[in-house]
């Protein structure tokens, strides 16, 4: 294991050394809440293959990333959502490890926000 990884807050996550909201889970993918949400449901997806951008990330460990997005999107009911990938610090990316965010749009969910 790089050390990179060792340090690697979503690996933690992964691994289960830290807890997380868990939504979906499978061999390749995790998906969770976000700890610091911008509306209700937002979600982090993200392969559990440890890269900290999209082009570390062999094709296979993506293939999940978007079915399972929009399933979440399907199960908060939202109208209008956003799905979010920054990749390097100067795009505003935090965690150096591969993730979508899923951001619905709460002034289109009913009852929701
Ligand atoms: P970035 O700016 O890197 O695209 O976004 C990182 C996201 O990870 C942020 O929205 C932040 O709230 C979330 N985050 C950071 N640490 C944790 C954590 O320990 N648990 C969870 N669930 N989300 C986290
Ligand atoms: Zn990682």
């Amino acid at each position: 294991m790089s050390s990179k990884m060792a340090s690697c807050i979503f690996c933690k996550i992964i691994k289960g050394e830290i807890p997380c909201f868990k939504l979906f889970e499978s061999e390749k993918t995790l998906a969770f809440l976000d700890v610091n949400p911008l509306s209700r449901g937002h979600a982090l997806v993200i392969p559990k293959f440890h890269g900290e951008k999209l082009a570390d990330i062999p094709d296979e460990d993506l293939s999940e990333i978007l079915p399972v997005a929009k399933k979440l999107i399907k199960a908060t009911g939202a109208v209008e959502y956003n799905i979010l990938q920054n990749n390097g610090t100067g795009a505003h990316q935090v965690v150096p490890h591969v993730h979508f965010h899923m951001i619905p749009k709460p002034n289109q969910q009913e009852g929701l926000g």
